[in-house]
């Protein structure tokens, strides 16, 4: 069986600055050894540059690709007239290994589709940028039965547009809206059973894809509720909103993970 390495991303949302940059890696050069997971940092794009050089700066000790750089959001398109967007490859410029799509205030906030979010997915794939792809219920959907077809349905236009090898380099996060920042989390029972259903649906059509692409999961995770999700089989970690601004927090995340 596969051995899926964990992961935990931290998403700042617009959040922090700098000085949050230098607490972070204070704390990682303290506590992180080199058997940690995957840590996955997205500051706001005008703190990039800070969170680069605070690793650069960082201990030897977990330089060996513990921490990697993610963004939180790409333009769809390559280049041109689209005032305030970020290309895919001018994140590569900046550093980044990751970048997070279709997160739930995007879709909510700012109009972005599926379709805009299956472009977006094809433009940071075009410039081996990994994709964070988020995908989740709302509420009343949840209430109404509608779950897996709502889960279905996202991982559908994803695959509809860039083919399920797209998947072989992506990350899935399973961020129910109603858990995001409501401090509600699934619990450790709903998470599995969602992310059993997302890895069944990939494994049904590609095994290699299903059985490697971590899933993680989003929506409160807090050192309290972490080590219950992460032990879940199908759950490969946890994208993290409000506690990856909290430098011992999101630490103690990262040991548990
Ligand atoms: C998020 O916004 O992706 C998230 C998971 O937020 P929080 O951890 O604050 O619920």
């Amino acid at each position: 069986m596969t051995q899926r390495r964990p992961m935990v991303a931290g998403n700042w949302k617009m959040n922090g600055d700098a000085k949050l940059a230098k607490a972070l890696f204070v704390e990682f050069n303290t506590t992180l050894s080199g058997h940690s997971p995957e840590v996955v940092l997205c500051p706001p794009a005008t703190y990039l540059e800070s969170v680069k050089h605070e690793f650069e700066q960082s201990a030897l000790s977990f330089k060996q690709s513990v921490i990697k750089l993610g963004a939180q959001s790409v333009s769809e398109h390559d280049v041109g007239a689209y005032t305030g967007e970020i290309s895919a490859s001018m994140l590569k410029d900046l550093g980044c290994q990751y970048v997070i799509i279709g997160h739930s205030e995007r879709r909510s906030l700012y109009g972005e589709t599926s379709h805009t979010i299956a472009e977006k997915f094809a433009a940071a794939k075009k410039q081996n940028l990994t994709p964070i792809l988020c995908i989740g219920e709302s509420s009343s959907e949840r209430e109404a039965n509608k779950t897996f077809k709502v889960i279905g349905d996202e991982l559908n236009t994803i695959i509809e547009r860039n083919g399920i090898n797209a998947f072989d380099n992506a990350v899935i996060a399973y961020e129910p809206l109603w858990a995001i920042g409501s401090g509600n989390s699934a619990t450790p029972e709903q998470a599995q059973e969602v992310h059993a259903f997302i890895r069944k649906r990939l494994l049904e059509v590609s095994p290699l894809v299903g059985e490697n692409i971590r899933i993680l999961y989003g929506g409160s995770v807090t050192p309290s509720n972490a080590a219950d999700l992460f032990a879940q089989p199908d759950v490969d970690g946890g994208l993290i909103g409000g506690v990856s601004l909290k430098p011992t927090d999101f630490l103690s995340l990262c040991t548990i993970a």
